[in-house]
């Protein structure tokens, strides 16, 4: 590939610029290592991403319009936020991005995703909102708001054949991003395969566990243990946890440089990371249903597990017997030395 990606990010959807602000603590790798071209096989890195650029108005909009037009290449389009729906009303926009040179009216971000769509060498959805449609896109909605895959289609391919990425999460886990992009980067250059993503187009290798397999609450759980309340260290499931059927890494990798991670830190995954979510997942903080009878079940056979290991613990608090002063060896070892002589050093 001659010359640098450039990377084209759209954050007007219909967005709390969440996800703009998650980039900004990513460290495995970090924007900085990204932009300073610090890492092997990855080309050289042009963000045009308003939270970093120096450039304002018609300069910042200026390679937009020229990948518009077919003249900036290769790019990745980075969409934030969800996509409205504005054929269902019939004047204004629900969301727009700069003015047209021309006229000097508000593009809107649909005309946008149009025109870059199918010039961009890739496209990655940032954030529940942009992949799935997410909080805007709830039952009860005015904006007919959808997820990219909804607007483009869930078999869209680039032009260079690479499918519609989904980095779900409310915000996106920043390091699944920068280490997403890092690998989309590679395959640019040639230097790395494309990765497999699931049917929701998630990365797989990021998005494969639950929630539930990485949490540091696990063991409670698996005792039949419940916190009655917040603030417990025990597994919360009892009040809201969808842990066990959510897939999400962030209670192993964390939020901000391995640290943190919902329910590690005393919050119910309210399943941020589903196509489902919000709608499936409400009303936050009642118990899920089927925890009844998983914690029922789990409180049985957990409690018996539980109370076994109190017999075991103390045997395992207790030193070895040989380890004892005095002339007998009481490790089992037989000496080879004779044992009648007296001791020295003492
Ligand atoms: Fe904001 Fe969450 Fe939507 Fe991202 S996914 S734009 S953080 S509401
Ligand atoms: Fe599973 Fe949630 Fe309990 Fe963690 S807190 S062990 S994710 S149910
Ligand atoms: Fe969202 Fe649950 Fe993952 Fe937290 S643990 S980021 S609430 S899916």
């Amino acid at each position: 590939m001659d010359g640098p990606v450039h990377v084209l990010w759209v954050n007007a959807g219909l967005s709390c610029d969440g996800d703009s602000v998650s980039f900004t603590a990513a460290t495995q790798p970090s924007v900085e290592d990204i932009v300073g071209g610090l890492l092997p096989g990855v080309p050289d890195v042009r963000f045009h991403w308003p939270v970093i650029a120096y450039e304002v108005g018609d300069d910042f909009m200026a390679p937009f319009h020229e990948a518009a037009a077919g003249r900036l290449d290769p790019f990745v389009l980075v969409l934030e936020g969800s996509v409205p729906n504005e054929a269902v009303k019939a004047e204004g926009h629900w969301a727009a991005f700069g003015n047209d040179p021309e006229t000097g009216e508000p593009i809107p971000t649909t005309e946008w995703i149009d025109r870059l769509a199918p010039h961009a060498w890739a496209v990655v959805a940032v954030g529940t909102c942009a992949t799935y449609g997410g909080i805007h896109a709830m039952e009860g909605n005015p904006t007919g708001a959808m997820g990219l895959a909804d607007y483009l289609g869930w078999n869209w391919e680039s032009k260079a054949g690479v499918p519609l990425v989904c980095l779900p999460g409310c915000p996106v886990q920043p390091d699944n991003l920068s280490q997403t992009l890092v690998a989309l980067f590679r395959h640019a250059a040639g230097t790395a395969p494309m990765f497999r993503l699931d049917d929701a187009l998630r990365p797989e290798w990021l998005f494969g566990p639950t929630v539930h397999e990485n949490c540091d609450r696990g063991g409670y759980y698996e005792q039949g243990d419940f916190a009655p309340t917040y603030g417990d260290r025990r597994c919360i499931v009892k009040k809201g946890c969808w842990g066990p059927v959510v897939k999400c890494n962030v209670p192993k990798r964390g939020w901000m440089d391995g640290i943190g991670g919902c329910p590690n830190v005393g919050g119910i995954c309210i399943g941020c990371t589903m196509p489902s979510f919000p709608d499936a997942f409400m009303p936050f903080m009642d118990e899920p249903p089927g925890v009844k009878i998983s914690a029922v079940g789990s409180g049985v056979w957990g409690g018996m597990i539980s109370k076994l290991r109190q017999f075991t613990i103390p045997t395992l608090d207790e030193e070895p017997r040989w380890r004892r002063p005095g002339r007998d060896l009481l490790t089992g070892h037989v000496p080879t030395w004779d044992t009648d002589d007296e001791p020295a050093g003492r």
